[in-house]
């Protein structure tokens, strides 16, 4: 699915110096390398505030914490996604309330955002799912009609860019009140093992986060506010900042391949290719998903299989449907979208290194599935 390796060529002589450095000053945990990077990221993205996490799940977690959120405050996010983005809701004795999302970009549905605020709904998180902005506008919307908090989750968006309906445009992770990202290895930003980050433009929100990322500390060995052991290693860190200044080459490139994709599927009716809504660098193709019609999916996911080609399911169950988070009040009705969409989706190798030799592999194997 990703070609780590092959990226990693490219660079090697950047990382492996940055690397030997880093354990050569032997300053592993908060080194120069942590507030460099932060500071680069902050530069990079237009948002006054990165502070840097152990990992994606950690950042969304600390985002809710920081807010101050309690237990039984509501919390909206979308039921077709990744699920650190709920656990962490959970975790926290948050109540999540999952609701459907649209059938063309697979993000939150803002219609059915609105039918689920009640008078305990605190916050909207909005997941960038698979590389595509959602509907900000909407949400912002939405969130300041009812004076909720927007935490994006910008795990697989880093780079993305929204432009609103009066023209402005913001980097996806700049836009809500608070936004998580993960620097996993295969994530569009990603690491030589796990990191994250939480971004915010809110000084004081900045402030408190930075305690509780580190034991809740504002000054050291007061605890005024229970926190968590969360850090971005500096080993870490000197990776991302030999990666970071390729990020928009890297989405590029991943862009380009989704073109080659998309115009080799043109004509087939049994595939529907992803939809770019907004302007073309909303979308930085974390995932390169289609949609199957009338043929089996999981029968062609058997058949690449068979044929050596990787491909993904993300995701095969609907969140609402997962033993750890069924909720008596969820109706089968309120999400036909997610139902469907759990059924056709595949998603295709992507990464920065897909050649055009690739592409006609994976694409020919595939017409000859759904054509035979
Ligand atoms: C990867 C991912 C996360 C979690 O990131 P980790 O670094 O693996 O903890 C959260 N949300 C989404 C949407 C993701 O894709």
């Amino acid at each position: 699915m990703v070609d780590l390796k092959g990226q990693y060529e490219a660079i090697r002589e950047v990382v492996d110096r940055s690397i030997a450095e880093v354990i050569d000053t032997t300053s592993f945990i908060n080194g120069p390398e942590v507030r460099a990077f932060q500071k680069e990221l902050e530069t990079y993205l237009g948002v006054r505030h990165v502070i840097p996490c152990a990992n994606g799940t950690d950042a969304l977690q600390i985002a809710m914490m920081g807010l101050g959120l309690q237990p039984g405050d509501e919390v909206i996010t979308a039921d077709f996604t990744f699920a650190a983005t709920v656990e962490v809701i959970a975790l926290l004795q948050l109540t999540p309330v999952l609701v459907d999302v649209e059938p063309d970009t697979f993000n939150i549905d803002p219609e059915a955002v609105r039918k689920a605020i009640t008078p305990k709904t605190k916050a909207i998180v909005p997941v960038h799912l698979f590389g595509q902005c959602a509907n900000m506008d909407a949400i912002m919307d939405i969130a300041r009609e009812h004076n909720l908090y927007v935490i994006e989750d910008n795990a697989q968006g880093i780079g993305a860019t929204y432009t609103f309906e009066h023209g402005k445009k913001v980097k996806t992770g700049a836009i809500g009140d608070v936004a998580a990202t993960s620097f996993f290895p295969s994530k569009n930003l990603g690491c030589y093992g796990d990191g994250g980050a939480i971004f915010t433009n809110d000084d004081d929100l900045a402030h408190v986060i930075r305690g509780i990322v580190n034991h809740g500390m504002y000054e050291r060995y007061h605890h005024d506010v229970v926190g968590v052991n969360s850090r971005l290693d500096s080993i870490q860190a000197a990776v991302l900042r030999a990666k970071l200044p390729l990020l928009d080459a890297y989405n590029e490139r991943r862009k380009e391949a989704a073109t080659k994709y998309t115009a080799a599927f043109e004509g087939e009716d049994k595939i529907v290719t992803p939809v770019l809504v907004g302007e073309p660098d909303s979308h930085v193709y974390h995932q390169y998903t289609l949609k199957v019609k009338g043929a089996d999916r999981d029968a062609l996911v058997a058949f690449l299989g068979a044929h050596d080609i990787p491909c993904g399911v993300y995701y095969p169950i609907p969140l609402h449907r997962q033993k750890a988070y069924l909720d008596k009040r969820y109706d089968e009705k309120d999400f036909p979208v997610t139902n469907k969409l759990v059924e056709e989706v595949i998603s295709l190798p992507m990464h920065t290194e897909l050649d055009d030799e690739q592409i006609a592999y994976i694409t020919s194997t595939i017409k000859a599935f759904i054509n035979k």
